[in-house]
């Protein structure tokens, strides 16, 4: 098995994948804050997840993976109160709507998913660990502060200079999110404030509740140890969170905290960041109601490279939709196939594999694994017409692309899931009419199934249909 190469954010290269033990991947994944449905560009980093955990699974990787849920928040208390709805009822409102839409979108379930609320005490923990090291305060508001100057490696990761830092460095920020030009001593623990209401904690740092980095610092070493293998989020995640998740990690345990950080690209509208905060987002949901299919919802973002933007339209979502159609009837196609054999395609098959290995290995380079799946396609597509394609080999290409494309894109369905429920009834009807020797009755069911656009093909094994 050749080694996958990634690009990881900490060394700006590719480099070899290579778990810290033997094939087992400890994987931390920056997980959702549970205040709204999230949008689609917010799927593009889960959808991103999941391509990559299918593909090392596919690989025979043992993948160990941990998405946490951000269940408290600036955003999750002020909504929460505007809802007059406590947090806990708020947030588990859209935890369940997250998981429900993971599910529509194909995307596999982690291991873990650990809430911060649940981890109080684990991140208490590690703020006192990070006083006693010298690298945390508190501040003259009560709240608690990581001293960035005492941890020399503060900016590796997004690339900061220590001039930025001496900059800001006088300076705390107490807010979970801010940019470079704020680089300053951040908040591991928010006293309490009348703003938060019954939102906090009673502990040994004081009343009040963990800031945002802490949770991931906590929640990350806590199921998968000091050291981990990969770190995931969305670019924009690179600073501050991954930056002071480093710290914190780093700064408590005195080891080397992640060794591959790998970072999506966003979703664009019309070449702006869709954001809750810019206003321009849809939802899953928004997608479905304009009847677009989660097939192609989750083509559409993963098959743009997870290292480039991606310009979201409903013309990508058409394509995808397309794409699929044209792949599902050469399938089905392929189903029929009953040639002679084809000695020129025994290649075509071997190397198409490989192929599509070889630009998966490359840090996931979806546009030539995908070319190399369309021209099998296409060449088989010919063949099959000329009728010079053989039943194994069909059975062959078939293997392909439902245990290799599709185990790694998640995109194919099995026919049986795409017939109404219509036609499956009166095909069981017609099963009972012709155990009771009803001809006359199963026929006429058969023409109603024709006429929903299905075929009943009668086979040793019972009724297989074909879209007509
Ligand atoms: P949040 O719930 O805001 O913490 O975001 C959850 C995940 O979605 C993070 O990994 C973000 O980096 C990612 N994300 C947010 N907006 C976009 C976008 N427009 N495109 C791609 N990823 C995004
Ligand atoms: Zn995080």
């Amino acid at each position: 098995m050749n080694m996958p190469k990634f690009f990881n954010t900490l060394t700006r290269k590719k480099e070899a994948f290579k778990p810290l033990q033997n094939n087992l991947v400890r994987w931390y994944a920056c997980g959702p804050t549970v205040y709204n449905y999230p949008h689609i560009g917010n799927y593009r980093a889960y959808a991103f997840v999941d391509l990559l955990r299918r593909f090392l699974e596919w690989k025979n990787y043992k993948v160990m993976l941990v998405m946490n849920i951000t269940d408290v928040d600036d955003k999750t208390i002020r909504d929460s109160q505007k809802q007059g709805k406590t947090l806990e009822e708020f947030t588990r409102f859209y935890e369940k709507g997250f998981f429900e839409d993971l599910q529509t979108l194909n995307i596999k379930p982690a291991n873990y998913y650990p809430r911060a609320t649940d981890h109080i005490n684990d991140m208490v923990s590690l703020i006192g660990e990070l006083t006693l090291a010298h690298k945390a305060y508190q501040g003259s508001d009560g709240s608690w502060y990581y001293k960035i100057s005492e941890f020399l490696d503060y900016g590796k990761l997004s690339g900061l200079q220590q001039k930025d830092l001496k900059a800001g460095a006088s300076g705390r920020v107490a807010a979970d999110e801010y940019t470079k030009d704020n680089v300053s001593d951040f908040v591991l623990w928010k006293a309490w404030q009348p703003d938060d209401g019954d939102v906090y904690w009673e502990t040994r740092l004081g009343k009040g509740r963990p800031g945002w980095h802490i949770e991931c610092s906590a929640m990350s070493t806590k199921y998968l140890g000091f050291s981990f293998d990969i770190h995931t989020g969305g670019v924009d995640l690179k600073f501050p969170h991954h930056e002071n998740e480093i710290a914190q990690s780093e700064g408590a345990s005195k080891k080397p905290f992640v060794k591959y950080w790998l970072h999506n690209e966003h979703l664009l509208v019309e070449g702006k960041k869709m954001s809750k905060s810019l206003g321009n987002f849809y939802t899953l949901r928004d997608l479905l109601d304009k009847n677009l299919k989660p097939a192609a919802i989750r083509y559409a973002l993963i098959a743009t490279h997870y290292r480039s933007q991606l310009n979201f339209t409903f013309d990508v979502v058409h394509a995808a939709e397309k794409t699929l159609d044209r792949l599902q009837d050469f399938l089905a196609r392929a189903k029929e196939a009953d040639g002679k054999n084809n000695p020129g395609l025994e290649n075509a098959i071997k190397n198409t594999k490989k192929r599509f290995e070889d630009a998966l290995d490359d840090d996931l380079d979806v546009a030539q694994a995908l070319s190399a799946v369309f021209e099998l396609e296409h060449q088989a597509n010919k063949a099959m017409a000329l009728g010079h394609v053989s039943k194994k080999q069909a059975e062959r290409i078939a293997d392909f692309f439902w245990n290799d494309f599709n185990a790694v894109f998640g995109v194919l369905e099995k026919k049986s899931a795409t017939v109404p429920k219509t036609v499956l009834d009166l095909v069981e009807k017609r099963e009972a009419a012709r155990k009771k020797k009803d001809f006359k009755a199963a026929d006429a069911l058969r023409n109603q199934i024709k006429e929903k656009g299905f075929e009943v093909v009668d086979e040793a094994t019972g009724p297989r249909l074909k879209k007509t």
